[in-house]
Order: structure tokens, then sequence, then C-alpha cells
């Protein structure tokens, strides 16, 4: 699904939420973070008139040149000009026809020549195409863009229409700090690293659920002061890991892939293709199968998660090992009635029994209430449950991770729902214990 096709369906859904006014053509120019609230100058492009709106949090999701990140101070550090890339986006009727591989989501043409990948963007004709560098340390900007998209695919009389060109610098790059008093940087404006592998909006969106639920939380009065403040601690490694992961993506493009007589016919070309051919599964293999990245991102160490002393699922890009190791993703089940585990799943915080429920569900129950935190308490009934969370009890996130798990609730469950609220400080550990039977 291209960008814009999905950035449509996140502005419909907003536009149609009570609460949420989407402003376009209207630039920031200026706020002022005054302690009990943020003033935030508005300038509406068309007509010139400017305004001022008041908010008790702000959220600069303002992209890679994050006018909101200099404003705070935080510092981007890592990689600056990894390379320099130029994407062409086109149309050509004929070329989905023309692919002798049949249909992908992104071809790479690994040639002497011109080096690129080239994908639809949608199911119109409308195709995109990149290239880093050519053949004798060529600049690709510097080439009539219909020749080197025809030089690239080797079609040299396909139709091509030109809608638009793109020179952009790769970076790998994440800021020091994502959060200063009540102003907060979200997606692009914080992290930042190559395209390759497909990241960046998922991040973003990442981004968006983790502080998304600690704002709610904090506005509706039952988050605690370190809710806010564990967005940074708990999204930073995840960026971390997601940069390094796409950086190795990075590092094997087009490019490194040539080697003379690729194209050459005969014994000599086709032993030249089967070695390469190998080497692009074996390095490119990481980039398109990400699941152990994507689902396996893990919040462990986090101070609004309670550590249960067993040890967490070996990292590995590719493959997802579903664990309800608290810090991770809760495991996913579709249940006998056909329903999804998830759809059980409250809005706030739920305490998932993956047996029967006993007394101590009632003194949780009652524990939420009296802090204001909102609990689902869900009992499915499906004996495989326990199993898969290896324990009687997990406390999952409104973000769908787990907070906690354990064979026995805890005496006191107040303490537990203060540490995963961010109500108690950093370092207090609950006197909720786990006693697991395998
Ligand atoms: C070639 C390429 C391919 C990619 N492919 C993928 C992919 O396959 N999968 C994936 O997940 N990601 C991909 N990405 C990354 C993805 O595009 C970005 O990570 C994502 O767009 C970042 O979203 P964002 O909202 O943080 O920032 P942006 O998309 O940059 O949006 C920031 C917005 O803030 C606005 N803005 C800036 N300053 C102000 C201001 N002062 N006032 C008001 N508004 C302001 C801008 O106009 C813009 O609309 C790709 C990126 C590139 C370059």
């Amino acid at each position: 699904m291209p960008q814009y096709t999905l950035e449509g369906v996140l502005r419909e859904h907003a536009a149609g939420l009570a609460d949420v006014r989407l402003a376009f053509n209207t630039q920031v120019t200026g706020f002022e973070d005054t302690g009990d609230g943020v003033g935030v100058d508005l300038l509406q492009l068309r007509s010139g008139i400017t305004t001022n709106i008041r908010s008790s949090y702000f959220v600069g999701a303002d992209g890679a040149r994050s006018f909101v990140r200099e404003a705070i101070g935080a510092r981007l550090s890592g990689e600056r000009d990894v390379a320099k890339n130029y994407s062409i986006i086109f149309r050509a009727p004929d070329l989905a026809g023309r692919q002798v591989h049949g249909q992908a989501i992104m071809y790479w043409m690994v040639n002497q020549d011109v080096p690129s990948v080239l994908g639809p963007m949608d199911q119109n004709d409308l195709w995109y195409f990149m290239a880093t560098k050519l053949a004798g340390n060529v600049d690709p900007a510097k080439v009539d863009p219909v020749e080197l998209i025809r030089r690239g695919t080797g079609f040299a009389d396909l139709a091509v229409e030109v809608l638009h060109t793109d020179p952009w610098v790769a970076h790998s790059l994440v800021a020091d700090f994502y959060h200063k008093g009540r102003v907060f940087l979200a997606g692009d404006a914080c992290h930042l690293h190559p395209p390759f592998g497909g990241f960046g909006m998922n991040m973003g969106i990442g981004d968006a659920v983790d502080l998304g639920w600690k704002l709610a939380a904090t506005l509706q009065g039952w988050g605690g002061p370190g809710l806010l403040a564990a967005y940074h601690t708990e999204r930073a490694p995840v960026h971390r890991r997601t940069i390094r992961e796409s950086v190795i993506n990075y590092a094997t493009v087009g490019n490194q892939l040539v080697r003379p007589d690729l194209e050459a016919p005969g014994p000599a070309g086709d032993a030249v293709r089967a070695a390469q051919g190998q080497i692009i599964k074996d390095s490119k293999i990481r980039e398109f199968s990400t699941l152990g990245l994507v689902l396996g991102a893990r919040y462990d160490g986090s101070p609004i998660v309670v550590d249960d002393g067993t040890q967490p699922p070996e990292e590995h890009s590719i493959h997802y090992v579903p664990s309800a190791f608290p810090g991770g993703l809760a495991p996913h089940a579709w249940l006998a009635d056909g329903s999804s585990l998830y759809d059980h799943f409250g809005l706030g915080f739920t305490l998932l029994v993956t047996g029967e429920a006993n007394a101590g569900v009632d003194a949780m129950r009652a524990a939420a209430d009296q802090r204001g935190v909102p609990l689902t308490v869900a009992v499915p009934g499906d004996v495989r449950l326990s199993r898969l969370y290896q324990a009687a009890f997990a406390l999952i996130r409104p973000d769908q991770h787990v907070a906690w798990r354990g064979d026995n609730l805890p005496a006191d469950p107040l303490a537990l729902l203060d540490h995963v609220t961010g109500r108690v400080r950093v370092g207090h550990r609950p006197s909720c214990t786990r006693s697991v039977n395998p």
C-alpha cells in the first residue's frame, strides 16, 4: 500500500473523531511551554491569518527537519549523509505486462550500467524507480529520468511519463532525548534511517501508539509522572535496533551486487549469476522477512514493566517467537469460537486470566477502580493460553504489550498498578512475585 493511501485512511479516521480538528495548510511558527500548558502559534498559509491555541501537551511529529526538535534542543547523533539517492515516480502502462518475473512489490535491477530498484506504487500503472550511483560514479540526478528508467529496466522503447523526481539522502540518526517538559517528538522528528526494510512509518505509528496511551492516561488522571517519562526509555532501544537493521539492509544495494561477467552468456556467466543469486538470497532475505523485528519489539528493562526473572526470547530480526515475557507484545491466538484473543482486550489495561478466575481478580478490579485505571478482565477459557503465556495471569497494557505476568495475583494489587502506570518512582519494585509452574 503506498503511503499516500495509508495517510488517506488515517486522515479519514481522524476526521471522524469528535474531539479532533484537522488543520491543513497551517504552519506552526512557534510554541511556548509555560509549565502548566503549551501555547502554539499557527499561521494559516492561504489567508495569512495567525492564531494561538493552548494545549496541555504538544507533539512535534514534524518530520526529518523537525523545528520542534531544534526548539527543545534535542540533537541527532549517528551517521549523516550515508548515501545520496534519486527517486522517480512515473506512469508506464506497459511495464507490468513486460516483467518477466511476474508480479512483485520490488524488482532489483542488478546491472553494471544502472543498478536500481523498481516497484509498483499502486494498481494504476504508477511506479517508483530508485538509483544510487551509476557506473563510473555518475550521479543519477544528472541523467534524463526517462533515459535512466529505460537503461535500468533494459526496455529501451518503454513509454514513460515522469510525474516527480526526488533526490534524497539516507541518514542513520537518533535524537538524544524525545521530550522536554510538555513537548514531545514522534516519528522521523526523532529517528531517521535508510528506508530499506520499510520501517520508518511503522516506527512512527509505533511511537504514536506508545505516546498516545501514556498521554491519554495522564490526561485522564490515572497515569503517574513516570508514565510519560518512560516514552523515551521504551522507544529509543526499539529505534536503535531498527536503525541497526536498516543499515545492514542498506549495506547491500544494487551497486554492491554487480560483478563482472554477470551478463556474460554461457557457463561463465551462469556461474557468476548462480553465485550472486545465492549472495542476494542470503543477504536480502532479512530485508523482506522482518517479523522478528516488527512484532518482536520489546520494552525489557522499562521502569513501568515488571521483570519476572525469566529470560526473554532471543533477539532475531527474521523469526518472531511469541512470548509473554514482560515488555513484549502479548502473544496472539485465535480462539475456539473464531475470535481473536486481542478482541477480548479492553482499551485500557486488561487482566488476562489464562485459567480460572479467583478472588484475587476481584481485588485487582477493586484496586483499578480505586486508582481510576480502566481494567478489563478477560477470561477466554481456552486451555492453550496458559501454555502460550507461561502464566496463569498476565496484565496487558493498552498498547498490547505485557506489563506483568504471574501464576499468582499480587497480594498488593495497588502496588502493581502503581508500578505499571508510572505512579511509583523508578527503581522501586512492587511486591508481586512470580511463581511459575512450567
Ligand atoms: C524512499 C523512501 C521509502 C520509504 N519507504 C517506507 C516503507 O516502505 N515503509 C515505511 O514504514 N516507511 C517508509 N519510509 C519512511 C516514511 O516515509 C517516514 O518514516 C514517514 O513518512 C515519517 O512520518 P512522519 O509523520 O514522522 O514525518 P513526515 O512524513 O515527514 O511528516 C511530517 C509532516 O509535518 C509537516 N510539518 C513540518 N513542519 C511543520 C510545521 N512547522 N507546521 C506544520 N506542519 C509541519 C510536514 O509538512 C509533513 O506533512 C520511506 C521513506 C523514503 C524516503
